[in-house]
């Protein structure tokens, strides 16, 4: 999906925009402390045309310096978009900081549609006038708390969004999507050069295929993979303050575009609640994992020793993903990526024909019934696995389930079918 983000400095009042963008839904969700405070992009759509929304607001807490904070968010934001939203307050008129963020954004050579915010009435509408000064051409006046000129904006917007991302997007034949993700220093510059060594990158375009310049085509074990966003782990920037949101937008916007993920932490030391959170990340994108512990080379018997009882520890809920224990440096082990990709993207498009999924449901639920309740015991009455990638299961029944049972059978599911390296999803639908 194309990925629209919005940038501004702080009070222009970006995040009221994205929340009347969003139509409200998210804003309630967001005024819940400590959920959603990563939470940088959201589903969106306009005039039937899904796309990825950006917001860059929650970032300006954590950072200092104005100027910087904003170059910085505005850089960031325009490496994974692929349309920039510039909210510019009218009532103040362009400043210093504006400019230096246009400047930014001219550069990246990304489309940029400018909404001029807080124009509430008619008399507004003079000040988005004197915003033509900014060289981003016309100035789309939206007052964001009032709703007023979100529809123009937005038609605006999707006009600019680059034509080959307007049509669903075709899967380039063939060629799986990886996404390589883990916080700073474990090491995926070091494994991405390992992985690619100069030459191997193939630099050509293949014919029919659509892939963004920050995209690269690695070949590995014969085949060719496209390993998204990879400017981000080329080129650092601004790893300072406020790393996270940064690690946190990239880690989503390269999700939206791979199959699965890579992610390495790094074996020298204590995993740490960052890794946890870019793990759990993948899981409720729906994408297949590979888990990567890097630096190998380093972890000696003892550390070992904790190393193992921490992962399980902290990765239970990933217990089904393939691991690798790998070091970039010595390039140790590298050659076991492939196969465990490939387990990994099997069990992410795996089907389960339907009368198969049902006799398996029988036979499990013969052996274990749902405990009675309250004098009732729900029944299982079919199963059906709507799509795949990751697989998805629906299982009707006569009364609802509680948790403890649909993880057993979300288990004994696993156990049957195998799904090492995909998340599966299972919703129960109570029929009367
Ligand atoms: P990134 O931020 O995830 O891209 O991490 P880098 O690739 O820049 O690596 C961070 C640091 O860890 C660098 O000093 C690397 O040389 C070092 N490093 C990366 N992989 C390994 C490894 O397998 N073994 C050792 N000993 N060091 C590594």
């Amino acid at each position: 999906l194309p990925v629209v983000a919005v940038v501004g400095r702080p009070n222009v009042g970006k995040s009221s925009l994205v929340n009347r963008i969003l139509g409200r839904r998210e804003a309630v969700v967001q005024d819940l402390p400590g959920i959603t405070r990563d939470r940088v992009s959201y589903p969106a759509e306009w005039s039937g045309q899904r796309f990825t929304l950006v917001d860059t607001g929650g970032w300006e807490q954590d950072v200092a310096g104005l100027e910087a904070r904003v170059a910085a968010q505005a850089e960031v934001a325009v490496e994974a978009a692929d349309v920039v939203v510039l909210v510019v307050d009218a009532t103040v008129g362009a400043t210093g900081t504006d400019e230096a963020v246009v400047r930014l954004l001219r550069r990246s050579g990304k489309p940029v549609v400018l909404a001029a915010n807080k124009v509430d009435d008619q008399r507004g509408e003079a000040d988005a006038a004197t915003l033509w000064s900014l060289g981003l051409g016309e100035p789309h006046p939206v007052s964001s708390v009032h709703g007023r000129g979100s529809g123009d904006l937005l038609d605006a917007v999707l006009a600019a969004v680059p034509e080959e991302l307007q049509a669903a997007r075709e899967r380039p034949s063939g060629m799986r999507r990886v996404a390589l993700l883990g916080r700073p220093n474990v090491g995926k510059s070091s494994m991405l050069n390992k992985l690619t060594g100069s030459d191997r990158v193939v630099v050509d375009a293949t014919a029919g295929t659509t892939r963004d310049p920050v995209d690269e085509v690695v070949e590995l074990a014969g085949r060719e993979w496209v390993f998204v966003d990879t400017a981000g782990i080329r080129r650092r920037v601004h790893q300072s303050s406020g790393a996270d949101f940064y690690a946190s937008l990239r880690t989503q916007a390269a999700l939206e575009k791979a199959e699965v993920a890579v992610v390495l932490v790094d074996g020298s030391e204590t995993l740490t609640e960052q890794d946890t959170r870019i793990i759990s990340t993948v899981v409720e994108a729906g994408r297949a994992l590979v888990l990567a512990v890097n630096k190998w080379d380093l972890v000696d018997e003892e550390r070992r020793y904790y190393l193992e009882r921490e992962l399980e520890r902290d990765l239970v809920q990933v217990r089904w993903a393939p691991r690798v224990n790998v070091s970039a440096r010595t390039g140790r082990h590298l050659e076991r990526l492939v196969p465990a990709l490939d387990v990994a993207l099997d069990s992410w498009g795996t089907r389960v024909p339907t009368g198969r999924l049902n006799s398996f449901l029988g036979q499990v639920v013969a052996e274990h019934p749902h405990p009675v309740r309250g004098g009732k015991q729900p029944r299982i009455l079919f199963g059906t696995q709507p799509s795949t990638q990751p697989p998805r299961f629906v299982v009707f029944a006569s009364g609802f389930l509680e948790a403890g049972y649909r993880r057993f059978l979300e288990r004994r599911l696993r156990e049957e079918f195998g799904f090492e390296g995909s998340p599966v999803e299972l919703s129960v639908r109570v029929r009367e």
